[in-house]
């Protein structure tokens, strides 16, 4: 099969054999999106070697015989999930996969296994492939009405989701989110979903847009910001050190900076000023898929906005290229 590889800090597109299901459940491959971190981990961030991508959208090509995927609840998911599911359901997957065997697996979250692999991030081949595996307890169906360009969405979105799981937001907090790429805008648009007033700061009018259009306020970056002091959340999802110190003037004493953002290397911060104002620091990194799920169910995000592009697999390098462009939200890839 043909995968997006980087070796030696190389991509290429090659052909690869499937992956040998060994126990997990093998899944064909119908969209993949290509995430900033893909362009991080291709300029040396995890030190990973292998294909890339861990966002899709697949069908379920094989299950192993035991489990035959009765999938419980997790802790966290508004509903009960489970059910049955068989080779051809439509699936998208979380991605970190656990030993199975530690306190945290087996309380159904294995996001900080500390024996983990991660899809196309850690120890895993990766979903801009035809064909990846996973274990059959990371896999939700999809819902009919949400489409293949929508589920491909789901790993960001509930990236964005996980905010809710670190920081308390009720309809009265006052939040601001910085960075107009594709994680600020889910970050915004999942927020505002809260009822929450949520200001998007960004640097592009027409990124901003995308979620003016959904009723969020939006703020293009410049010298005097408004709004400085004034907020209890900041949320950095900019990608950029600039965004650090903005979300420092916006925030009120006491206020609480979240960080999504992974920087390749160190970021310099002002220490001082996080003790001088008491400013809680939050990290936040992956979310539960099933709330994100849901939100695409009820069309509550708008997602298809920020596809750029769409290039075939075999044109992966070329697509990861159009991805670090300027400009440019998210690129899928097609096997
Ligand atoms: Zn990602
Ligand atoms: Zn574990």
């Amino acid at each position: 099969m043909k995968a997006l590889r980087c070796e030696n800090q190389k991509l290429s597109v090659a052909e690869v054999p499937v992956p040998e299901a060994n126990g997990e459940a093998l899944v064909r491959v119908i969209l993949s999106g290509i995430c900033n971190t893909d362009l991080e981990i291709a300029r040396g961030y995890a030190g990973f070697e292998g294909t890339l991508g861990h966002e899709f959208v697949g069908v379920i090509e094989s299950m192993p015989e035991a489990s035959a995927s009765a999938r419980a609840s997790q802790p966290g998911e508004p509903s009960l999930t489970v059910g049955l599911l068989t080779p051809g359901d439509r699936v998208v997957g979380e991605i970190n996969a656990g030993c199975g065997n530690c306190e945290l697996c087996r309380a159904g979250d294995s996001r900080h296994c500390a024996r983990r692999t991660v899809l196309g991030i850690v120890g895993r081949d990766g979903a801009h492939a035809e064909f990846l595996k996973l274990p059959p307890v990371n896999l939700l169906p999809v819902p009919g009405e949400v489409s293949d360009e929508r589920a491909v969405f789901i790993e960001p979105l509930a990236a964005a989701c996980g905010i809710l799981e670190r920081v308390s937001i009720t309809k009265d907090t006052r939040v601001a989110v910085i960075g107009d790429g594709k994680l600020g805008s889910l970050c915004a648009q999942v927020l505002a979903a809260t009822g929450a007033a949520i200001t998007l700061f960004g640097k592009h009018p027409n990124k901003l847009q995308i979620a003016a259009r959904r009723g969020i306020a939006t703020i293009v970056i410049d010298k005097a910001n408004p709004g400085s002091g004034k907020f209890d959340v900041a949320v950095e999802a900019s990608g950029s050190p600039t965004g650090f110190d903005l979300a420092l003037d916006l925030l009120r004493p006491r206020g609480i900076l979240v960080l999504k953002s992974t920087f390749q290397g160190f970021t310099k911060l002002d220490a001082a000023r996080i003790v001088v104002d008491e400013i809680s620091v939050v990290g936040s990194r992956c979310g539960r898929f099933q709330p994100a799920l849901d939100l695409l169910k009820q069309n509550a995000v708008d997602v298809e906005s920020l596809i750029s592009e769409e290039f075939a697999l075999a044109d992966g390098v070329q697509a990861m290229k159009r991805a670090a462009a300027s400009g440019v939200l998210k690129v899928l890839l097609r096997p």
